[in-house]
């Protein structure tokens, strides 16, 4: 079984309580958005339990580095 779903989405423009989310490497504006649902003992472990549910997280199309979200 795949880790990712490899399915051809196009990156859209994201936008975060009004303001328009930039990659601050590259200064991208169209992200891969990501669903991840978290659920591990080394979260807790590590104080992280707000990571535990789910998180979102948005992929920058030009450089890949990765903005999360606790939502
Ligand atoms: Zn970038």
């Amino acid at each position: 079984m795949p880790l990712f779903n490899k399915k051809k989405v196009e990156p859209e423009t994201v936008s975060v309580q009004g303001y328009k989310l930039l990659c601050p490497l590259c200064t991208n504006d169209s992200f891969y958005k990501k669903k991840v649902q978290m659920n591990t003992s080394t979260l807790t472990a590590l104080n992280l339990d707000f990571l535990n549910k789910s998180a979102t997280c948005f992929v920058c199309s030009n450089c890949s580095r990765i903005e999360w979200f606790d939502a």
